[in-house]
């Protein structure tokens, strides 16, 4: 289709007033309106080509060069861009169409409101909620159905969510006409600078409650708390997370919810600790069960067992009990229980006890380190000296 004088196109006089011209505009915009033309491809080109008229006749510059220069002297980064999106233009002019406000609400109401880039929809999206969530060794290593309650934003439920005290529904935001935005065009000497914001009375969406739900004073949500069904998996680490898909906040005035974020902590055990997928265990036993070997029972994740002292254990030496320990994630495998040996030295004795321990004082295998230590002592001397 040709492009038509900008003028002509619009209906106006060469010497028409910016009032003029925003009205004649508006009108060609209704006439040719998408939604009132659907799928007539040269309503939606005249449609293009009055929002293009509109954007030079519009600008003081722009229209002095078309004036003189024609489609020549608006062409390029200077001049018109055209617009090739029909929500470019509604996003590029929102102050008209919303500007003078009922005219455009009551041709198009909400199909207008849809086809628009800039607005944000009435709901908000609710916010993640985190929390952290403690686990015993045994949950760690076995895993855990857990049940818990969340302080969270519940859908108000005298509302169901719209926040709008019931049956009254929406108007049009009076701050922003409709637009969600707030436009501030500054002149500098560089030329106009527009200064985009979303509008704060209705965040954005270009629309407000007529009535506010008095339950949720038109927040669409109430404070609350809702128990949440967890599954631990066997072998889950510390600082590890789990997500809930839409188990967070819900949203303002029915916005969808959030995600509640579930991260496991380890809570200490009383004897076992965990290194890895490995659980140690400090294992005391007396230096004569060191010494002439036994068989000792120690505790485990589900029970205990009993394992082998070998004769002549020394402290510190590891007993590994395999497959003892936790499992690695999402895996068959799992780790070990360690035993730590330490020696249990008593801190009393009775008068027999020490009668036979002096008597094995002396006997052949238990001289004591001092006795030796001599030539250690000197030994040490020598390389040092
Ligand atoms: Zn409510
Ligand atoms: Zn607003």
């Amino acid at each position: 289709m040709e492009k038509r004088d900008y003028y002509e196109l619009l209906g106006v006089e060469r010497n028409a007033s910016l009032d003029e011209i925003k009205s004649a505009y508006r009108k060609k915009a209704m006439q040719y309106h998408p939604d009132r033309n659907p799928g007539n491809k040269e309503a939606e080109e005249l449609f293009k080509q009055a929002a293009e008229a509109y954007e030079v006749l519009s600008d003081q510059d722009k229209r002095a060069r078309y004036d003189r220069f024609g489609f020549d002297g608006v062409r390029g980064n200077s001049g018109s861009a055209g617009f090739n999106d029909i929500s470019d233009i509604f996003s590029h002019f929102g102050d008209i169409f919303g500007g003078g406000g009922s005219i455009f609400d009551d041709f198009f109401g909400h199909t207008r409101r849809s086809s628009r880039g800039a607005r944000r929809p009435i709901g908000e999206q609710g916010s993640d909620i985190k929390i952290r969530l403690p686990l015993t060794l045994g949950e760690i290593a076995l895993g855990a159905k857990k049940k818990i309650k969340v302080r969270s934003y519940q859908q108000c439920s005298g509302c169901q969510g719209t926040g709008s005290k019931e049956g009254i529904g929406y108007t049009t935001c009076s701050h922003c006409n409709g637009t969600g935005e707030i436009r501030q065009v500054t002149r500098t000497f560089l030329g106009q600078v527009v200064n985009v914001t979303s509008c704060y009375a209705c965040n954005g969406s270009g629309q407000v409650v007529k009535e506010k739900c008095p339950k949720c004073n038109g927040e669409g949500r109430v404070e609350g708390e809702h128990t949440v069904d967890i599954e631990v998996p066997a072998g889950v680490e510390a600082n590890q997370y789990i997500v809930l898909e839409n188990q967070g906040n819900a949203g303002r005035r029915g916005g969808p919810n959030g995600d509640l974020i579930v991260i496991f902590e380890e809570k200490p055990h009383p004897f076992f600790k965990k290194v890895g997928n490995d659980i140690v265990y400090e294992l005391k036993i007396p230096f004569t069960t060191a010494a002439l070997g036994d068989e000792v029972e120690i505790p485990t994740i589900e029970g205990s067992k009993k394992i082998k002292i070998e004769p002549g254990t020394q402290p510190n030496d590891q007993i590994v009990i395999e497959n003892e320990g936790i499992p690695f994630l999402n895996k068959k495998k799992k780790g070990n229980l360690i035993a730590v040996v330490n020696i249990n030295v008593p801190k009393k004795l009775n008068s027999k006890e020490k009668d036979l321990l002096r008597q094995l004082a002396d006997s052949e295998h238990f001289s004591t380190t001092n006795k030796k230590g001599k030539d250690f002592f000197e030994k040490v001397k020598d390389t040092f000296l």
